[in-house]
């Protein structure tokens, strides 16, 4: 095992935390919370900058534009690019555009990439994933899901209803989870564009957290033909793409959330230096001294397991116990560790002073998202009583 960060990695890091210092944290304060989001301009503004100094799409490699990390690099680069909640965005490098170039690298055709895939890595489009539908459909139990695409001739006709779907409002290409002709074994994404007769965004799903650029949004899809050529990878590969695409784009919501844990419990250390309580500064309490060391280490522990997982991923190794192991962990310490620091910072944190209280609501969602807790303890549980897998 080898726990050192790279030369060249480290570099980055320093710069890139940098850049985070001067260029994003301070736009923060323009966030809209009226809206939910940042004004798109600004955000504009400070994506041609990223652009400018070469961090942009960081995680693809060289010939696409990026800087050529591998997985675990990427987790120390993400890990400082999520001490921002709008800086994911700003690197495009944010759910769910990333995981979607991620599963466009690896299963479209050359059209359908020259299509989507390179204007969504310029920047220039951006997509969403549709796979969650309102009940009786899909959610945390995907062999629910109601969705079908009809083979009329040459073409599929798509009908269904869905929802949660991340960046919808806005977005030029969705990815569209559904059965084919009825037949979940042959569960298939399709590439739908969002000018299709027939598709409607129903509505932005009103949340307690940020929107993004294009929302949580409602879809309907009524008759909506589409074409053999937009179908992604082969009929009936639905889930095992899924899993190519959802696997690792846990683990990048794991490096992101970890930057925003620790972002939490250093705002709480600031104010727990300086605040003076009953004779003492409030970081001299040695209750806040547990607390401090209760989220630092649940922080440090949910990295490990990421960069465990990513190190395994890699190696070509199945790693979707320690993914699921991650994403359990790493969620929960980032909602344990902003709600202790709201609570070390009193009032304060409580307002929007600090940006804790619009963590603590974006974080909620990192519990449900990609897999419900419960959901992923079911199956590291399951495959440890069945010996799939053995420590
Ligand atoms: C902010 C946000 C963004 C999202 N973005 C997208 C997106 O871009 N695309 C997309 O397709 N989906 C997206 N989703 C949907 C998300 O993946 C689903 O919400 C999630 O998979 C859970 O499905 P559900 O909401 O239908 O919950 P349900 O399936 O109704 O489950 C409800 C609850 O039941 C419990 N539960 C479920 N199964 C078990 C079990 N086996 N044992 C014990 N308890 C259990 C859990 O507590 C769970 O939270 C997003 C969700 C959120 C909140």
């Amino acid at each position: 095992m080898d726990f050192e960060i790279p030369k060249e990695v480290e570099t980055i890091r320093k710069s890139i935390r940098e850049f985070i210092h001067e260029h994003v944290i301070p736009l923060e304060k323009f966030y809209d919370y009226e809206k939910g989001r940042m004004p798109e301009a600004l955000n504009q503004e400070a994506r041609a900058k990223v652009k400018a100094s070469g961090f942009w799409t960081p995680h693809l490699p060289k010939s696409e534009g990026g800087l050529g990390l591998d997985l675990i690099g990427t987790c120390i680069i993400f890990s400082e690019i999520g001490r921002s909640p709008i800086a994911p965005y700003i690197f495009n490098c944010d759910a769910p555009d990333e995981g979607n170039m991620h599963l466009l690298s690896l299963a479209a055709t050359e059209k359908q990439k020259e299509l989507i895939l390179h204007p969504l890595i310029k920047g220039e489009l951006r997509t969403a994933f549709a796979m969650t539908e309102p009940s009786p459909g899909a959610g945390s139990d995907p062999s629910l899901l109601q969705t079908n695409a009809e083979k009329v001739g040459d073409k599929y006709i798509l009908n269904g209803h869905k929802w949660y779907c991340t960046g919808a409002n806005g977005a030029k290409y969705l990815i569209v989870m559904a059965k084919v002709n009825g037949s979940f074994r042959k569960t298939t994404m399709f590439l739908v564009p969002t000018d299709a007769k027939g598709y409607k965004m129903v509505r932005e799903i009103e949340l307690m957290g940020s929107h993004g650029p294009g929302g949580h949004c409602e879809l309907t899809f009524e008759n909506v033909e589409v074409p053999e050529d937009m179908v992604l990878g082969r009929i009936g590969e639905g889930f095992r793409l899924s899993q190519e695409r959802l696997g690792p784009a846990r683990l990048t919501h794991c490096m992101r959330w970890t930057g925003m844990a620790r972002r939490a419990l250093l705002i709480a250390r600031e104010y727990a230096k300086e605040r003076e309580v009953f004779s003492a500064k409030i970081a001299e309490h040695q209750g806040i001294q547990w607390m401090f060391a209760e989220c630092a280490t649940a922080i440090e522990m949910g990295f490990l397991l990421t960069l465990k997982s990513a190190w395994m991923l890699q190696k070509g190794l199945d790693a979707r116990q320690e993914t699921s192991m991650a994403k359990w962990k790493v969620s929960e310490a980032l909602c344990n560790t902003i709600d202790t620091a709201i609570q070390i910072c009193g009032g304060k944190g409580y307002s929007r002073d600090l940006p804790l209280e619009l963590f603590y609501r974006d974080a909620r969602a990192a519990r449900i998202a990609d897999g419900p807790s419960e959901v992923h303890k079911m199956v590291i549980g399951r495959n440890f009583i069945s010996n799939k897998w053995e420590f």
